[in-house]
């Protein structure tokens, strides 16, 4: 890793207290600004206006797909850009911060999505889907979540029944993310002898048998769509099946990848709402004085800076790890709990220091608050998540009620 004076990484942002750009690259930090400026110009000005009448940004995906972010630490061969994750963290906080709903479009299709096809996929698979998912030419789906099993997916009842020349889907997916646009559906379902695999559905809601509904009414994640699927004697070919998925366990590690990037969406988040907190509070008087003078208010803005301080130096530090190969599941859960959980406070008490104003769009801080809702229940809940951490360090699964002594 080559450091230069930290001048040229500095983070000129308020939220960047703890002055991260010493422990950045000149790499990294350029990623950083890239995307800081393609968020700045292109995400931030729409993002109010779109969750406020549910749209999705699909202005905005040509653009996207330029910045390399998605699928940002695949390689070249496949058409993306190759980076570290530390740069690829910082990229989805960047994301994050302009909306967290279009940072959820990405976790699907670029954590999930790409993920799966690159992990488990076929040399052609790869060749075929991830270089058009890089640009976002073509977009991708991951349908794990049921109507019946949530944090438990080995309840799930989706099947894959063995035909000549493929597989017959049969059943039901939920709060599948991108599913009504998807040109690709990764489908996880049981087959024949009850493991699980992957399946690619090629043309999404265009497949016979394949049908996708977005979910109405939603108070988080109002401009990402997510979508409630229906497959009946849905066909996939065989060379559409993920040769290496063997199992729910492939399934689950597709899950760790995503959800360190889940973890970078927190602090991304978190960022925005203290520095709209920040720097309302220092225009806006009451009884005379700025409310940044005064001491309640003052403890809450440094309650914000400092847990923002710790996520950003746990990211940089996780990230490293992932980049050494030395990161687990259970540290990836961590970061996730700690960084998700620590945003939803952070949203909290930004939208309690701008008083009325708070719940306005206008300022973004309802809206952050509202989306982080819905990220604090995907990629496993914070409780799920706990129980992860809490297996890892006693070594007892705590999942499931047991019978009491006798
Ligand atoms: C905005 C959004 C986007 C999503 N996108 C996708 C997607 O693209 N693809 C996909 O496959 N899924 C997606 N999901 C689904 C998501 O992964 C699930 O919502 C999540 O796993 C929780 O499942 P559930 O909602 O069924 O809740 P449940 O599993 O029913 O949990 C309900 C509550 O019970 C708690 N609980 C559950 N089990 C335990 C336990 N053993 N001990 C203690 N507490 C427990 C949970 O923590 C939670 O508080 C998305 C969800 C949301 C909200």
């Amino acid at each position: 890793m080559t450091m230069t004076p930290e001048g040229t990484r500095r983070d000129t942002r308020a939220a960047d207290f703890v002055r991260s750009g010493a422990l950045l690259t000149e790499d990294e930090a350029a990623v950083r600004d890239s995307v800081r400026a393609f968020v700045d110009e292109h995400v931030i000005p729409g993002a109010a206006e779109n969750w406020d009448r549910a749209e999705f940004p699909f202005d905005v995906l040509p653009k996207l797909g330029e910045t390399g972010v998605m699928g940002g630490v695949f390689s070249e061969e496949y058409g993306c850009a190759g980076w570290n994750n530390v740069a690829y963290g910082l990229a989805i906080a960047e994301i994050a911060r302009g909306s967290g709903s279009l940072a959820t479009f990405l976790h699907v299709q670029s954590g999930l999505a790409m993920t799966a096809i690159h992990e488990l996929g076929s040399e052609e698979q790869k060749q075929k889907w991830l270089p058009a998912m890089a640009k976002c030419e073509k977009i991708g789906c991951f349908g794990l979540t049921e109507p019946n099993a949530g944090s438990d997916p080995s309840a799930m009842e989706t099947t894959a029944r063995k035909v000549e020349g493929g597989y017959v889907l049969d059943g039901e997916k939920r709060w599948i993310g991108n599913a009504s646009f998807a040109d690709v559906a990764v489908i996880w379902a049981k087959m024949d002898d009850g493991k699980v695999s992957g399946f690619l559905v090629e043309g999404g809601t265009d497949t016979d048998g394949f049908e996708a509904d977005v979910l109405p009414r939603k108070g988080s994640q109002r401009s990402a769509w997510q979508t409630h699927i229906t497959m009946k004697d849905c066909f996939v070919s065989e060379e559409n099946r993920l040769p290496k998925a063997d199992g729910l366990g492939s399934t689950l590690s597709i899950l760790t990848h995503s959800r360190y990037g889940v973890g970078w969406d927190g602090f991304g988040q978190a960022m925005d709402c203290y520095e709209t907190a920040l720097a309302y509070t220092k225009e806006r008087e009451q009884f005379g004085h700025p409310l940044a003078s005064f001491q309640l208010v003052q403890q809450k803005l440094v309650s914000m800076v400092n847990d923002i301080s710790q996520m950003q130096l746990l990211a940089i530090h996780i990230a490293r790890l992932k980049d050494a190969g030395e990161l687990d599941a259970p540290l990836v859960s961590m970061f996730k709990m700690n960084n998700v959980s620590k945003a939803r406070g952070i949203a909290a008490l930004a939208r309690e220091v701008l008083g009325g104003n708070g719940i306005l769009l206008d300022y973004r801080v309802i809206e952050h608050m509202a989306d982080i809702e819905g990220v604090y229940t995907y990629e496993g809940t914070n409780d799920v998540n706990t129980l992860i951490v809490g297996q890892a360090i006693t070594g007892h699964r705590a999942f499931a009620p047991r019978p009491a002594a006798t």
